[in-house]
């Protein structure tokens, strides 16, 4: 199978020994996004910024933690449903929501409390642990938090949800601002995992790799990771031994390189 990737990836592969991906297909072009095979269709990734990411699904199009202004959509297919993690101004921002179109709109119970009157008609919260359904998707929320003592008040335990869809037979886990939680560890069949890792407000690089070894998603896209070495990460998830493949991907485009 021929597989083209964007030069990020090309490097990480070449750089970590890490073999043809032979489930998750980068696209070609630059701003066609990182394709997955689902029933149905394909599900495709497009990382927008730091943790802000547009995914393309057969039943429509989902953007998670939008912010940046609708300027840093105007690229990228409409949205059919929004999703928030949690409160902080890198995930959740209304003037973006505000400019976005008026669909809707799932959040943790914070996020849904903040929220104006009018947006809260087409907006439904999830707590840690609830499932849900939205464009023929089925989403758990996870919980995500901090878990070291002096990090827990960016995260507080049972605030801030991350969230699994379940698409097509396939399941992808956008882990929102957290450290490992027992959840987190227990959760199976991921086949694509975001995670996030920067100090201090989420994780060392470390215990992202640590992560991975527990839960074993077949990809993983560090995200969120401004100031961390994700080629560390890479190389502590290949000693691992989990096979889980890591995706370096652009999420701060707008960075001078
Ligand atoms: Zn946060
Ligand atoms: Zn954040």
């Amino acid at each position: 199978m021929q597989i083209t990737r964007r030069a990020g990836l090309s490097l990480a592969a070449a750089a970590f020994g890490i073999a043809a991906l032979p489930r998750l297909v980068a696209a070609q072009d630059v701003g066609q996004g990182f394709r997955y095979p689902v029933e149905d269709g394909d599900v495709v990734f497009h990382p927008v910024d730091h943790a802000s990411m547009v995914i393309e699904t057969p039943g429509g199009v989902i953007y998670v933690d939008p912010v940046g202004g609708a300027k840093a959509y105007a690229n990228l297919p409409e949205p059919a449903l929004i999703l928030i993690t949690h409160e902080h101004g890198d995930h959740f921002d209304l003037p973006t929501l505000e400019a976005l179109p008026s669909v809707r709109l799932i959040t943790n119970p914070a996020v849904h409390d903040k929220l104006p009157a009018a947006m809260k008609e087409r907006a439904s919260a999830m707590a840690n642990g609830d499932i849900s359904e939205a464009i023929g998707i089925q989403i758990e929320a996870i919980p995500a938090h901090n878990t070291t003592e002096d990090r827990m008040q960016y995260h507080p335990v049972g605030r801030d949800n991350g969230y699994v869809l379940n698409v097509g037979g396939k399941r992808f886990y956008i882990a929102g601002d957290t450290e490992p939680t027992p959840e987190m560890r227990a959760l199976t069949d991921i086949d694509v995992a975001f995670l996030p890792m920067n100090l201090p407000y989420t994780m060392t690089v470390q215990q992202a790799a640590e992560a991975v070894a527990a839960f074993a998603p077949a990809v993983v896209f560090p995200y969120h990771h401004r100031g961390s070495d994700i080629q560390e990460f890479a190389q502590l998830v290949l000693d691992g031994g989990s096979g889980a493949e890591v995706v370096i991907a652009d999420w701060y485009p707008d960075d001078a390189a």
